[in-house]
């Protein structure tokens, strides 16, 4: 069964503070305590779960190993025989679980043959997310010790039946209230014994290594995507299938463009000559420059629409648009001769009915003049 994501469970954004972690937690913990549930399974669940997720994202170094690879960063459950060391960060995290789990609300290890399934975070340029691209990532990944053939035992002995459990990997345990089946202490789970370790793995059956994938990335992606490498996860238990890696995508934000779905909208700045007369400008796209024309009297802020010139769906479906919103800039730095002409521009203002140039100033004057009306009432 999949495990549900940590910050999900802690209900925290993934920016989250130390102290929002905590915050979090503490309710949740408050409120499932077994203490205050008795014999409510579906509260010891939930409070596990948050003992957990906090755990794990209240230590600097285990939230970036899980941000970076999710539950593979941080779990020790699909390691080998003999295992405590399995998953990505190695022996930093080995522990983590044993600590979690040693306690009263042991045997929540879930054990299955199937390898663990991995998550690989991309950042990708916006180009790269339209267009589409491959790439070469490495892995680090647990394989199976070679020397030993994953047993863990070194060549010429064998792992022998661990007597506590009887090679079932669980033992019933009493703990005040509760009967809770739990991981047997002794092999950790593996219901196996191994007198004489493999030198190469430790005991463990399993190495860690990089691997070289080249990953292709299809156009149209978006952040949060995910592509799935079927097979390319930690290796299974015992010749059990190997996990999946999932890679997951985040495009990095863009100097000009801001994504939204299939459109991309960009600002564009405007100079008030071209704005008032009209005129046409250069406009970037994905696909090159394109020329846009200004129709006279644009004001601030209107939004062109360049139809076709978004992103290609991943899914399929028809291209979106490029939507430029200009942006009218005042001029700066003006020569004398420049304020000249401006001077003379606004005396023919003042001449003329202003109002009729200036097609928000008459809403605006409104405005005001209603403001200051109610606030006497
Ligand atoms: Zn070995
Ligand atoms: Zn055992």
């Amino acid at each position: 069964m999949a495990k549900r994501d940590y910050y999900e469970i802690l209900g925290v954004q993934r920016e989250a503070s130390e102290a929002e972690i905590k915050k979090a937690y503490r309710r949740l913990a408050m409120k499932y305590h077994p203490d205050r549930n008795p014999d409510d399974e579906e509260a010891l669940s939930r409070f596990r779960e948050a003992k957990e997720a906090f755990e794990v994202l209240s230590d600097s170094q285990k939230r970036a190993a899980y941000d970076r690879f999710g539950h593979a960063g941080v779990d020790a459950t699909a390691g080998g025989p003999g295992a405590g060391g399995g998953g990505f960060g190695g022996a930093d995290f080995a522990d983590i679980f044993d600590d979690m789990f040693g306690d009263i609300f042991g045997g929540g290890r879930r054990r299955s043959a199937r390898g663990a399934d991995l998550r690989y975070r991309m950042d990708i340029t916006l180009e790269e997310a339209v267009q589409g691209t491959e790439t070469e990532i490495q892995v680090p990944t647990q394989e199976a010790c070679e020397r030993c053939n994953g047993s863990g035992a070194k060549p010429g002995s064998k792992p022998r039946t661990c007597s506590t459990c009887g090679g079932m990997g669980q033992v019933r345990m009493q703990q005040g209230f509760f009967s809770i089946q739990q991981t047997c202490p002794t092999c950790r789970g593996t219901g196996q014994m191994i007198d004489d370790p493999c030198d190469a793995c430790h005991g463990r059956g399993t190495v860690q290594r990089e691997k070289s994938l080249s990953v292709k990335i299809p156009a149209g992606v978006d952040t949060g995507d995910r592509i799935r490498l079927s097979g390319e996860g930690e290796v299974g238990e015992r010749g059990a299938p190997a996990g999946d890696l999932y890679v997951e995508v985040r495009v990095k934000p863009h100097p000009i463009f801001e994504r939204d779905g299939k459109n991309l909208i960009c600002d564009v700045p405007l100079d008030i000559a071209t704005a008032a007369l009209g005129g046409e400008i250069d406009v970037p796209t994905l696909d090159g420059r394109v020329k846009l024309k200004i129709p006279a009297g644009t004001q601030s802020e209107r939004v062109f629409r360049l139809r076709g010139k978004g992103v290609r769906p991943v899914r399929g479906g028809s291209p979106g648009d490029v939507l430029c919103r200009v942006r009218i800039e005042t001029p700066v730095h003006l020569t004398p001769r420049q304020k000249e002409l401006l001077e003379e521009f606004r005396a023919t203002l003042e001449e003329d009915d202003e109002a009729r140039h200036s097609p928000r100033q008459g809403s605006w004057l409104d405005g005001v003049r209603k403001f200051f009306e109610d606030m006497r009432l």
